[in-house]
């Protein structure tokens, strides 16, 4: 298949956890949205193993004639981003939209992200224009972006911006990696070749409140820092380095002033015990460097994600 092959069928997948309040709401203006577009479409909502009444609101808009929806019910929570693999796994589009449930996103901007995609671009990623969260989360944003960008030198642009459009030779990809714990938008750059960011309109959560608690988006960090390196484990190497190094400078300079001005100059040779602990320290710390480089290889491993992806081969039509 071309990458710019017409599009002839769009999936919206929308993860849901606990949002009953948002899901009527929700449901018209995505169907509304989704009606005027001049393609075919289908809506997928999976249930992330909510509590609330979310699951009958979800059967119940599923079994109605007068939309497309299909609802995909998880047996418990396994989190955001394993929700929208399993939606993935079932969306049949050429070109695979995703949304939040709690209408931050709004669902009008859809149009926008389909246009974008059909000029040839695999993935379409968005900025928050003027994003309604917490001080917390968006100083926290800041933080990671400057971070990733120091270790790895890539820019990740609003990676929480979960309003996004992936061609179908991306969602294949994906599907393709079988590590547990993914950060989606990431996932899909490292196979893309053309990606472009659109700004759109950002709302503060009208009902209900943020499903991640600190404890989560913990987690939801260490996900998106490992998702995409494995740096953190070679900076043990580099740190013991600099420790064993700064070892090694301070016991020569103490021999040559115990050799110039005598041994009280050295508190009878306690700060060269200072020093070689210093050196062993950080021998510690390469070793555990080491130990990091080889778990960061046993983890690549692991999850297994495809060592090359082919994204088309082109070949005259006479061979
Ligand atoms: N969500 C989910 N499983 C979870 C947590 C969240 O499916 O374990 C869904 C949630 O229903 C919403 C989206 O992921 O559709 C984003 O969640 P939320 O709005 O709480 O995150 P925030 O906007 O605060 O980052
Ligand atoms: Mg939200």
């Amino acid at each position: 298949m071309s990458i710019n092959s017409p599009l002839t069928l769009i999936s919206i997948v929308i993860p849901v956890f606990n949002e009953e309040q948002c899901l009527p709401e929700l449901i018209t203006r995505t169907v509304a949205v989704c009606k005027d577009l001049n393609y075919p479409y289908e809506i997928i909502m999976v249930d992330d193993g909510s509590s609330d009444h979310s699951v009958s609101l979800l059967r119940e808009a599923a079994n109605s004639d007068t939309n497309t929806i299909t609802a995909i019910l998880l047996n418990r929570n396994y989190g955001q981003h394993a929700a929208l693999m399993a939606g993935f796994s079932q969306a049949k589009g050429d070109l695979i939209i995703t949304l939040d449930a709690d209408l931050q996103n709004p669902p009008e901007e859809i149009p926008l992200l389909i246009n974008k995609a059909a000029e040839g671009y695999d993935v379409v990623g968005t900025v928050r224009i003027d994003r309604q969260d917490s001080l917390f989360r968006k100083t926290a944003s800041k933080l990671i972006n400057c971070l990733i960008q120091r270790s790895t030198g890539q820019n990740i642009g609003d990676y929480g911006c979960m309003l996004r459009a992936y061609r179908r030779h991306i969602i294949d990809a994906m599907l393709t990696c079988h590590e547990r714990s993914t950060f989606i938008p990431l996932l899909a750059n490292t196979f893309a070749r053309r990606v472009i960011d659109v700004p759109v309109k950002h709302a503060e959560r009208e009902y209900g409140e943020s499903k991640y608690t600190t404890m989560r988006l913990i987690n939801l960090m260490y996900d998106l820092i490992t998702c995409i390196t494995t740096t953190p484990l070679r900076l043990l190497s580099i740190f013991g380095s600099i420790i064993a190094v700064i070892g090694f400078l301070c016991s020569l300079f103490l021999i040559t002033m115990r050799i110039i001005l005598g041994p009280q100059w050295s508190a009878d040779g306690v700060f060269l015990l200072f020093a070689l602990l210093f050196i062993f320290i950080g021998a510690q710390f390469i070793g555990l460097g080491l130990l990091g480089e080889y778990i960061g290889r046993i983890y690549n491993d692991v999850r297994a994600r495809p060592r090359y992806f082919i994204q088309q081969i082109v070949k005259s039509t006479k061979q």
